[in-house]
């Protein structure tokens, strides 16, 4: 992920050029505004403490209070935390809204501890960096393994350190707890409001376009289920343990895939009503050769690098909508483009959940609640609206749609900076 940070500088490096930014500016773009790093002492229920290292960059907020999730992961460092700090500033200018770029978290494997060892680390997360966090000074949210229910705590153990109840201090809670309508969904509701848009844009109708998705999580599930409702014909899906493919189309409601997956923990399984099995007919495959699929619309929804200069030139979807945060490494851009694949690049792509995490902390600071219904209007204005500036951008600069969105975001912040 150290490599990555570079990678990600260099994209900046090139929209800046486009965008003739002095040295200076390209600097300060590119330099976190604050990095806390620090230990904390976990109790656990044996007795025992244990030292967990936890992190909270602050990466830029020129255009408003800093954003971005934690994560509990035991590879967490602070190059992965950088980097996606520096992403989500980009991504909340793309999108236009009043935010700036923040990352956390704490290096640690969640999945081994209990309940409340999990709780007095999210208490103790808060406590660490109290100072730093406020509904106008940085907002953060979950991430990789953080929940709803993580938040609640940590919204908690706020109100009670600062002695009042602050809900907009962080967003992702849970709906009775101040959480927004529709941020469950919000992700893979705004990569699928852009994509229809290209699809309008380039008469792509969706009954004659076949699709894999990679990733069978929050944003793979959901994603998978707008594409199937509006018709589009599903031929791969998978999860991190391999997929299940049929050419003419899976036919099956992603649904009863993941019935299936919750059932029998992955979803190459079989789901069956009575003695009617919906696998009679779909081969299993593995990720690797699920992403080389004759797709028109390849949707990335898992992990970050996953084409890459050893296997782009087997990518055969003439769309990729990169769900996943680095879904692909920036060097294969080009050969992409070369090749004449249109990508709708993360910065855009997967920019619905920060965007509706921005309406919940609207709605608490108003004390409003909005309707599923508004906050999809809400959203879908915000997705379209963004997707026809980067294509105005590509047109006027002709550059990638990744450079294009990264134009479009720091030209954002940049102003912001030079009003400061
Ligand atoms: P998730 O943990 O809910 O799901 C991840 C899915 O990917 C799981 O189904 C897992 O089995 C699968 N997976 C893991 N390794 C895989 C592999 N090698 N091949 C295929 N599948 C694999 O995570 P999520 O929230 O859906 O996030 C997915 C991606 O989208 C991440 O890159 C995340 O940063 C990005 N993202 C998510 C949100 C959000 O709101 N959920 C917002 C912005 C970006």
């Amino acid at each position: 992920m150290a490599n990555i940070f570079k990678q990600t500088i260099a994209q900046v490096q090139i929209a800046s050029k486009i965008l003739k930014l002095k040295p200076t500016t390209v600097k300060k773009l590119s330099t976190p505004q604050r990095i806390l790093n620090k230990k904390i002492v976990l109790s656990l229920d044996n007795g025992k403490k244990k030292l967990v290292e936890v992190y909270r960059v602050q990466f830029n907020n020129a255009r408003g209070p800093f954003k971005g999730g934690i994560r509990f992961h035991p590879n967490a460092n602070i190059a992965e935390v950088k980097t996606l700090a520096l992403l989500m500033a980009i991504k909340c200018a793309v999108v236009n809204i009043p935010m700036g770029g923040g990352k956390g978290g704490a290096k640690i494997d969640p999945k081994k501890l209990s309940v409340a060892e999990v709780e007095r680390l999210s208490r103790a997360w808060v406590g660490a960096f109290k100072n730093n966090l406020g509904p106008d000074l940085d907002v953060p949210a979950p991430d990789v393994y953080t929940t709803p229910q993580i938040m609640d705590w940590m919204v908690d153990e706020y109100s009670k350190l600062v002695g009042k109840k602050s809900l907009a201090m962080i967003t992702g809670k849970s709906l009775g707890n101040g959480g927004s309508a529709g941020r469950e969904t919000a992700t893979a509701q705004g990569g699928f409001y852009i994509l229809s848009e290209l699809a309008k844009k380039i008469k792509l109708q969706p009954k004659k376009s076949t699709v894999v998705i990679q990733g069978f999580g929050n944003a793979g599930y959901h994603v998978a289920q707008l594409m199937y409702k509006a018709g589009y014909k599903i031929i791969g899906l998978s999860d991190s343990q391999g997929g299940i493919v049929d050419l003419r189309g899976l036919g099956m409601n992603p649904e009863n895939v993941m019935l299936s997956k919750r059932e029998h923990g992955k979803i190459h399984s079989c789901y069956c009503t009575g003695s009617v099995c919906d696998c009679q007919n779909y081969k299993h495959i593995s990720n690797q050769e699920l992403l080389e699929l004759p797709a028109d619309i390849l949707v990335l929804a898992a992990l970050e690098n996953q084409v890459n200069k050893s296997n782009v030139k087997k990518i055969k979807a003439k769309i990729i909508l990169e769900l996943a945060n680095g879904g692909l490494n920036p060097d294969v851009d080009e050969i992409l483009e070369k090749n004449k694949v249109m990508i709708l690049p993360d910065v855009l792509a997967n920019a619905g959940g920060v965007t509706v995490s921005y309406f919940e902390w609207l709605q608490n600071k108003k004390n409003q609640h909005w309707t599923e219904k508004e906050v999809f209007v809400k959203l879908k204005k915000i997705m379209v609206a963004s997707f026809n500036d980067m294509c105005r951008i590509i047109k006027k600069h002709r550059v990638t749609p990744r450079t294009a969105a990264y134009i479009l975001g720091i030209e954002r912040i940049v102003k912001a900076m030079n009003q400061k």
